[in-house]
């Protein structure tokens, strides 16, 4: 029936993970909201709603009013919106099982375990009411509870189908079995049709039936409106009599005979349950048949314990009208509803009873208005001395817990504060620890979007750790510990791991290979290579490797090793360097690639002092590039005696000075 497959983006929000249930008026999806990187159930709203503008406006309007409460047995609406002509809210999702799964597998309950679940629904309705926001259609489908039977009630205030369309089978006939007479009839809703519902989920907890079923919605309606139910204890008789009477109060026909609020029905469970707790409940009983008997017969509604209800005396007998109208046949609004037209003396009957025993302490307990007296305000405490304080103050404390980020044991919420009536219940709600967030999947999403969704999602991040990854980017998240998906206690620490690229590899050494054996060494192992050539006069070196860099160790995969190949020099021409002065010489033949060894001999000529007379090999041949050049340069030596010296200019073997030695005449 919906058009939405996992992994379609609601939105532009919300991915859509799983489908988890569907009712008259909605599919309800599990999705991951993408902004805040949680988990929400998405209710999205059939079209054949959405195409009815007034029912999209209370719809929105509704929704709007239920957002704004927050109270821990409260399913909490997060944000509504519309979307591709589809209307939707998104709420806390909440994992545990709806209440009518636990009454299917578990039902008849323990009388003290059906109290207290019906407990957390009546805080949570007190609450709503008070804020002016009735439910209209609190069923156990609207109750998700947890394996530590915490109830939260879901759906308040959202907009329901009418009673119109209540001859449609399906999922309506579910909400008919719990709906009012009052709502079966189209009439005004109030606060007490809620407490009518209660009644009959309670009833439903203690027998594991509805009072009244049948095969059509509005066979079902009829009943509410025209028949008594069954007490519970003709069928389960371990029910107590006061909370069998308790039930039936609530379920009284007439709006007016059932409890005055939630507050007054909370009030009186809770005396209930502890005179069930303690055993007492037989002198409880007593107390209450005194009245409630009379009023007690089959076959016709009653309204009981009224020992427990100030002003509650009526009994409501009514003979069932013939065609009890629904929806479409109008009634008066105005003047007593129709069951109470053409009344018989039942009512007088009580009242009578209530005028005789007025003279007891009964009557003064039923008469007395309990003063207004201030509650204590007792929010983050323990809960021991939470409960101490208000009942000091005079109060009846409630406990109900709730998963908390606050410590397990301190009490996170109370209603109500300010002052109530001495003798009234406190709620006291009181976390059982932190909530459980399931550790969203960073994995591949850079390092400070990861962490932003980790904090979002409730948990900490304590340390953050580089770790090599072949598949992942550096710089984005490789996975957290404890790991996607694992279920912990909101603000646990988490681990991010970071990809710091590919893990470094062993660089193969490749000096003294080929080129080419060294290249296809190194690009099987992962590597990039570039070469440089360097010449060499050691021919057997040529074209292997003779360097390379890194040169062993790990480096990563991909990363570049430069090797260097031996070469085989060039050649180059001898420059011309006879007639230079050594210096020019050397510079020239260095700058052509030659080594230069130069040799001395004496010249008698002081011109050719410093200067190359000679060199080898001869200028203009070929030479290999690195080769030596030998240059041999003139040094001067003065002649020893006064003489003419003749100087030779190119001679290669060191010559001795002609000395002309002179003559001396003998005399
Ligand atoms: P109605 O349409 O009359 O309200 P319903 O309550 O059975 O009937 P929905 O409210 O649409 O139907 O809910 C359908 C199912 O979705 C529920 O039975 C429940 O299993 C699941 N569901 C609803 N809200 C939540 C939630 N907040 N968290 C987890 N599951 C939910
Ligand atoms: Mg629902």
């Amino acid at each position: 029936m919906s058009e939405l497959d996992p992994g379609s983006l609601v939105d532009g929000r919300y991915r859509v993970i799983s489908r988890l249930g569907a009712g008259g008026m909605a599919d309800v999806f599990l999705a991951e909201d993408e902004q805040l990187g949680r988990k929400v159930a998405l209710k999205l709203l059939h079209r054949r709603f959405a195409e009815d503008p007034g029912f999209v406006e209370r719809f929105r309007r509704e929704a709007h009013a239920a957002a704004s409460l927050q109270h821990p047995n409260v399913v909490q609406v997060y944000d509504r919106g519309g979307y591709d002509g589809i209307y939707y809210i998104a709420m806390e999702y909440l994992g545990g099982r709806t209440l009518k799964q636990l009454i299917r597998a578990e039902a008849p309950l323990e009388p003290l375990r059906a109290i207290d679940l019906t407990m957390q629904i009546l805080a949570a309705t007190r609450f709503a009411h008070r804020r002016g926001v009735i439910h209209r259609d609190l069923k156990p489908h609207n109750v998700i509870v947890d394996d530590s039977d915490g109830a939260k009630v879901t759906d308040f205030g959202i907009a329901r189908a009418g009673a119109s369309d209540m001859t449609e089978t399906g999922s309506i006939m579910g909400t008919a079995q719990y709906l009012s007479p009052e709502q079966a009839q189209g009439h005004v809703v109030s606060e007490r049709s809620d407490l009518y519902s209660i009644g009959v989920i309670l009833y439903e907890l203690l027998t594991g039936r509805v009072p009244f079923d049948a095969d059509s919605a509005v066979t079902i309606a009829l009943k509410h409106v025209a028949e008594a139910p069954v007490p519970p204890r003709e069928i389960n008789p371990d029910v107590p009599v006061p909370l069998e009477q308790l039930v039936l109060w609530a379920l009284n026909k007439n709006p007016a005979d059932r409890p005055a609020d939630a507050d007054e029905l909370m009030r009186v469970l809770g005396q209930v349950r502890e005179a069930v707790a303690a055993g007492s409940a037989g002198q409880m009983t007593a107390k209450m048949a005194a009245i409630g008997a009379g009023a007690g017969a089959v076959g016709t509604a009653v309204a009981v314990p009224t020992a427990l209800v100030p002003g509650g005396a009526t009994a409501l007998t009514t003979p069932p009208p013939t065609e009890p109208p629904l929806r479409g046949e109008v009634l008066p609004h105005e003047g007593p509803p129709p069951e109470e037209r053409g009344r018989n003396p039942w009512p007088w009957i009580a009242l009578l009873l209530v005028l005789v025993l007025a003279g007891g302490g009964l009557a003064a307990y039923l008469l007395s208005r309990p003063a207004q007296v201030k509650v204590p305000d007792v929010v983050g405490y323990q809960l021991l001395v939470a409960q101490a304080d208000v009942e000091n103050a005079g109060f009846k404390p409630y406990v109900v817990n709730a998963t908390s980020a606050e410590p397990s044991g301190q009490v996170v919420h109370q209603d109500p504060t300010g002052s109530a009536a001495k003798g009234s219940t406190v709620t006291l709600t009181v976390s059982s620890g932190p909530r459980s967030v399931s550790i969203p999947t960073v994995a591949q999403l850079p390092r400070q979007q990861a962490e932003r969704a980790l904090r979002q999602a409730g948990l900490k991040v304590v340390s953050v750790f580089s770790v090599s990854s072949s598949t992942v980017p550096a710089g984005n998240a490789v996975r957290t510990s404890p790991a996607a998906g694992v279920s912990v206690p909101a603000g646990t620490s988490v681990t991010l791991y970071v990809s710091s690229g590919p893990a470094p590899i062993a660089v193969p050494n490749v000096v003294g290979d080929t080129e080419a054996a060294a290249k296809a060494q190194l690009t099987a192992a992962g590597f990039k290579v570039t070469t440089t050539q360097k010449s060499t006069t050691n021919s057997s070196q040529v074209g292997n490797v003779v360097q390379q860099t890194p040169s062993g160790g790990k480096a990563p995969p991909g990363s570049t090793v430069a090797l260097v190949i031996a070469s085989a020099p060039s050649r180059v021409k001898v420059p011309n360097v006879t007639g230079d002065t050594a210096r020019a010489a050397t510079r020239q033949l260095t700058a052509a690639g030659f080594k230069v060894v130069k040799q001395r001999q004496a010249v008698s000529g002081q011109n050719h002092n410093g200067i190359v007379i000679s060199q080898s090999p001869s200028p203009g041949s070929t030479q290999k590039r690195g080769s030596t050049v030998t240059i041999v340069v003139g040094k001067y030596h003065k002649p020893s005696t006064t003489t003419t010296t003749t100087t030779t200019t190119t001679t290669t073997t060191p010559t001795t000075p002609t000395v002309t030695t002179p003559t001396t005449p003998s005399g």
